[in-house]
């Protein structure tokens, strides 16, 4: 019966495979919300850049948190620079970050980033189109 179950299960996209689809759609969303007029401001460095600059960078890792991997006070406009070479240039990044959403949903953040419970596919997948609705919103807003 197991066997039977797993075979079907073969067919539908696995977690992984949705978590990247999703994550991908999230950091596009992010660099939409974090743009105008073609520049944004990195949250760590402050310095203004031209959006091929410009990374999602997320404050609590993607690799270890998967609580805050999709919550859009855990991930900014971020440039190349401090995302890639800098480690995220966290002390700077939690300054402005701070300054950015204050310090009550900065601290809820923190907490958040403890909850271990992982996502179902489905959960993955319902994001993933509340994402896709949210970027067609943003490029709308833009056209
Ligand atoms: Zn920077």
């Amino acid at each position: 019966m197991r066997y039977i179950l797993g075979m079907q299960s073969n067919k539908k996209i696995k977690l992984p495979e949705a978590l990247a689809i999703c994550q991908k759609v999230f950091n596009e969303f992010i660099r939409l919300r974090d743009q105008k007029d073609g520049f944004f401001t990195c949250i760590s460095c402050q310095v203004s850049k031209p959006i091929a600059q410009m990374n999602a960078g997320h404050y609590w890792s993607v690799g270890g948190h998967t609580a805050v991997r999709f919550d859009e006070d855990n991930c900014h406009g971020q440039c190349i620079a401090c995302n890639k070479f800098k480690h995220g240039n966290l002390i700077n990044y939690t300054l402005n970050l701070i300054k950015k959403i204050g310090q009550a949903r900065y601290d809820k953040l923190e907490q958040k980033r403890f909850n271990k419970s992982k996502m179902m596919v489905f959960e993955v997948q319902l994001l993933t189109d509340l994402y896709r609705e949210k970027v067609k919103t943003l490029k709308n807003n833009f056209g």
